[in-house]
């Protein structure tokens, strides 16, 4: 059978993967939810797996010929369940986003109370803000961060949740550098009788290393996406105590989708695998350092870190000190080789098309074994660009050196350099 490669079959999209590549290894990533999976994590999501229907769970399907899509996934569960230390995972959620619209889904009715994290304070879109269908069709009260400290207010989302009796909180973010203290929400839920979810999206690597204490234990029910600081591929999971297992569930399948993705569970199990090694351990670590050495040597160029600095793998800072916005900044970061994205901070009078801030993080850049003393030339490498924002020639000579400077260090999962 002739079987052409994908650039005789498809030159268009075998030449963009390959830019794709190209751009991957020549810039400095610093999307803090970004990361580069390893070479066995791609080749596991890039399987005949694709080809194969399964609605249902391991021993309940729906569909014949799961001979080894049921090792598989039961696989993925147990590596999950034994990593975290949960009683029960789903692993077939399509993404974060549709993984909370599930529990959403098992543990509540439309128009009940819900209680989140404000997104311009740092929440994500799911945990109820009004865009978002978790916004819409519930009932929701969201709860932020102290404006003079940039961090969480405890106090006020315990008053919030004692007037308004929610049914869910949920705690996590998409935008906030500092520890999250899960027992203190779990209090609060207990006081007002509501179900704990907590989102640990960003920090489900970190969490998995040992960087970051664990919201297992406290919450009712745990929701992540695989390919943030986890290095897994696009997905996500639930966990939970035993007790909610079939609620959870019911709400994936049939609740919310259909046959799950069955190369994605692979690169999940895969990655699973990879993230109970020491060496990932010594990963996660090495984020919160690199993060931390970042972060001071931004501040050293006169940068304004909301909260001060950052205890995880997550940099959000204010550059209207230096007389910029996060967008002209970030666009001139991207052509200088930087890659971050645009930002609001708490409390930020500018519009959420060209905030005042800037978000990064080093999930990315510690994969390809960049260590503090790399972190203070980007950090000098920001202060050059914001010296050169309205001056593309002087950024493109910036992009060179940038190129010159990750040349040395290789990417998992690529082959190109
Ligand atoms: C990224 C993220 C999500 C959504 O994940 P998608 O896979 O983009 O749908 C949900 N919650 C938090 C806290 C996140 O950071």
């Amino acid at each position: 059978m002739n079987q052409p490669s994908l650039r005789e079959a498809d030159p268009d999209v075998a030449s963009l993967i390959a830019a794709e590549e190209r751009r991957e290894f020549e810039k400095v990533r610093l999307i803090p939810s970004e990361n580069y999976v390893s070479r066995a994590v791609l080749e596991a999501t890039g399987s005949v797996l694709t080809n194969k229907y399964s609605e249902g769970y391991a021993g309940k399907r729906y569909y014949e010929g799961q001979q080894n899509i049921d090792p598989l996934e039961s696989l993925a569960v147990e590596r999950a369940r034994a990593l975290f230390g949960a009683d029960h995972a789903n692993v077939q959620p399509y993404s974060g986003s549709p993984a909370n619209l599930a529990v959403y889904f098992a543990l509540l009715k439309p128009g009940d109370t819900v209680m989140g994290m404000a997104l311009p304070h740092g929440g994500h879109l799911t945990h109820g803000w009004n865009v978002s269908i978790t916004g819409a069709w519930f009932r929701s009260v969201q709860y932020g961060v102290n404006l003079e400290t940039g961090r969480l207010d405890y106090d006020q989302m315990r008053d919030l949740a004692r007037r308004e009796r929610p049914r869910l909180i949920i705690a996590g973010a998409t935008a906030y550098p500092r520890v999250i203290d899960f027992a203190a929400f779990r209090a609060v839920a207990d006081e007002v009788g509501a179900t704990f979810l907590a989102d640990m999206a960003h920090i489900a690597g970190l969490v998995a290393g040992g960087a970051h204490p664990s919201p297992v234990p406290h919450a009712h029910v745990v929701t992540t996406t695989t390919h943030k600081t986890l290095r897994g591929p696009r997905g996500a999971m639930i966990l939970c105590r035993e007790d909610l297992a079939k609620a959870v569930d019911k709400a994936v399948f049939p609740g919310l989708q259909g046959g799950p993705h069955n190369h994605t569970t692979a690169g999940i199990a895969v990655a699973l695998r990879e993230a109970a090694t020491p060496a990932f351990r010594e990963y996660a670590h090495q984020v919160v350092r690199n993060a931390r050495a970042l972060a001071e040597a931004l501040a050293g160029y006169g940068f304004k870190l909301v909260s001060g600095g950052t205890d995880n793998h997550l940099i959000l800072m204010d550059v209207t000190p230096r007389g910029l916005t996060g967008k002209q900044f970030a666009k001139a970061l991207d052509r200088a080789g930087l890659e971050c994205n645009y930002n609001t901070v708490p409390g930020d009078p500018r519009k959420p098309f060209d905030p005042s801030g800037v978000r990064l993080g080093t999930p990315a850049v510690t994969s390809r074994g960049m260590k503090e003393p790399d972190m203070a030339r980007i950090a000098a490498f920001f202060h050059e660009v914001a010296e050169a924002v309205e001056d593309p020639d002087a950024l493109d000579r910036i992009a060179a050196r940038v190129r010159d400077f990750t040349s040395a260090f290789p990417c998992p999962g690529i082959l190109v350099g």
